[in-house]
């Protein structure tokens, strides 16, 4: 479902050119888990927007869902974006003037579908995570547990392929944080979401199935982890 392949990031700082992603080629099968950890400012998060088709890269190609990302216009991305991707940031970038209903239909709202008819949908969602008592309270009378699980309701709505997540629970305390976990993973099981997720948690990194360690904006290692799904085991 993902195809990274020889990508290379620089930013300019002042006159010196920085090298923040060298050449680093992987691709993620669909329906798996897959971490991305390392070292402060080795790249992870310069990766997941390069992979989510958030910025474009300096050289190499981002392939998602079979259409390389390169040639297609600023549009053309933002449609992929809202066809296949959800992302979860990690200050979950709510709509600080909207509820928490009106955050989640956002993304439908980007692709013309008419309120009315997503209404039930963004309603039925924020009943999933939990937040069936908080539809109507303003992004900023939410704790950050619960705009995080509004952030992943809102990621969700367009029934991604693939979701990516930076530090999904790197602001929130260790209960809260699990009840995330938990919320990111069931997607993952009951509805075969790809799952590409940027941590410093190493016990969260290591419930996915795949843990890609980045250092200095390589590849460390890429190594197998958590429990393969059964039908994983006999390939
Ligand atoms: P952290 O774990 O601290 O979030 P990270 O591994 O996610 O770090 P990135 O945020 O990807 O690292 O940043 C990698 C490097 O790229 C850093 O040195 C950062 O300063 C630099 N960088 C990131 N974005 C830009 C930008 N837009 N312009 C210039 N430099 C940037």
């Amino acid at each position: 479902i993902l195809e990274v392949s020889d990508l290379t990031q620089q930013f300019r700082s002042g006159d010196r050119q920085l090298t923040v992603l060298d050449h680093i080629s992987f691709s993620v099968e669909e329906g798996t888990t897959c971490s991305i950890v390392g070292p402060s400012g080795s790249g992870k998060t310069t990766l997941l927007g390069l992979c989510a088709g958030l910025d474009r890269p300096t050289a190499g190609e981002v392939t998602l869902n079979d259409i390389p990302l390169g040639p297609l216009s600023e549009d053309e991305r933002a449609e992929v974006r809202n066809k296949y991707v959800g992302f979860v940031f990690q200050t979950f970038q709510l709509v600080p003037t909207l509820t928490a209903l009106e955050n989640v239909m956002v993304p439908l709202e980007l692709r013309g579908v008419k309120t009315a008819e997503v209404k039930e949908d963004a309603r039925q969602l924020l009943a999933e995570v939990g937040l069936e008592e908080r539809l109507h309270h303003y992004a900023t009378q939410l704790s950050g547990g619960e705009q995080q699980r509004v952030a992943i309701a809102r990621a969700f709505i367009n029934k991604p392929k693939i979701l990516f997540a930076d530090e999904p629970t790197g602001n929130l305390d260790t209960e809260t944080g699990g009840t995330i976990e938990k919320l990111l993973f069931d997607l993952n099981t009951i509805n075969g979401t790809t799952l590409i997720l940027v941590t410093h948690d190493l016990s969260l990194a290591e419930q996915c199935r795949r843990t890609i360690h980045l250092k200095n904006g390589a590849i460390e290692r890429d190594e197998r982890t958590g429990q393969p799904k059964m039908d994983q085991v006999n390939r």
